[in-house]
């Protein structure tokens, strides 16, 4: 059977390579190539960018990258197993694919790439927020990256781009939407993934802004999310109090009721209570 980019099929590839799903890596592949090309369009024209990649397994969504014309992939992938598989992707697309066999959370991926820098990637569960947070919350802002199109359960997904006063409204709407912009662009059913995870899945594109929408220390701002959200049924003079010694005076001080409770609290809001404890 062809394909659109004239290498093998994925079944058979996965097949050959006896690439078998790991768990425990958070392997669920993507095996439509139509359907990566769509999710590699979502990152906009990619021909003058290089693109990061987070576990490209088996390549379905690595080869859509290129296909679609990106100028460089920069691929890191966990499982060794892959490999050979990526080795014969980058063959056919010479000088345009580079693996490296790494912990995601591991490597200096800056010193491998050039901007303009965008980021694409249908990411394993177990590090998926863990990456985002890191890219949204560098010291140094603007980022090394421009736009990051990411694949997550669609509950996440909607964690991030929710808003004030919404049940999924919190720590990773916050830290998105403070310095970037953010929405859903696909739905991913079940069926789209060998093997099916238990939950839909959908793709967020994030765009950074140039600049914040309000100022604020991002460690502070990190720390006050983290703390107003750990008990977001509680109100915030309880759930901060361990922040400052008269919270209730700076939560007064910047006009936020010390009752009121995390999830009805603006970006704004956050803003100024991390500038209040941490001024500039
Ligand atoms: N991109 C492929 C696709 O869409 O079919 C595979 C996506 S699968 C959900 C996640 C991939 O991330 C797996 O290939 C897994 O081995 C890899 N992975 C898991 N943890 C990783 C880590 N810490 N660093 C790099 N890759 C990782």
């Amino acid at each position: 059977m062809s394909t659109i980019d004239g290498l093998p099929p994925l079944r058979e590839v996965i097949a050959e390579h006896g690439l078998s799903a790991n768990k425990a890596l958070g392997q669920n592949f993507l095996m439509d190539l139509n359907l990566t090309a769509k999710i590699a369009r979502q990152a906009g024209d990619l021909t003058a960018c290089d693109v990061l990649e987070i576990g490209p397994g088996p390549g379905g969504l690595t080869r859509a990258l290129l296909h679609e014309g990106a100028r460089k992939v920069l691929a890191i992938e966990k499982d060794a197993r892959c490999l050979p598989v990526l080795a014969a992707i980058s063959d056919h697309y010479p000088d345009r694919l580079e693996v490296l066999n790494a912990d995601a959370l591991k490597v200096n991926v800056a010193a491998h790439l050039s901007p303009p820098v965008r980021v694409v990637a249908n990411l394993p569960y177990n590090v998926g927020t863990e990456l985002l947070i890191r890219w949204l919350t560098p010291q140094i802002w603007p980022p090394f990256w421009d736009s990051l199109t990411l694949m997550f359960q669609k509950e996440v997904a909607q964690r991030i781009v929710a808003v004030p006063g919404s049940k999924s409204y919190g720590r990773l709407s916050i830290l998105t939407q403070w310095r970037a912009s953010a929405r859903i662009v696909m739905e991913i059913p079940p069926q789209a993934f060998t093997p099916p995870p238990k939950v839909n899945s959908a793709v967020v594109h994030i765009e950074k802004r140039d600049r914040m929408l309000f100022p604020a220390d991002e460690k502070t701002l990190t720390r006050v999310v983290a703390a107003a959200f750990g008990q977001r049924r509680k109100m915030l003079r309880a759930s901060l109090k361990g922040l400052h010694p008269d919270m209730e005076m700076i939560l007064t001080n910047v006009g936020i009721k010390p009752t009121e409770r995390a999830e009805n609290i603006s970006i704004e809001g956050f803003c100024a209570l991390a500038r209040a404890l941490k001024p500039g």
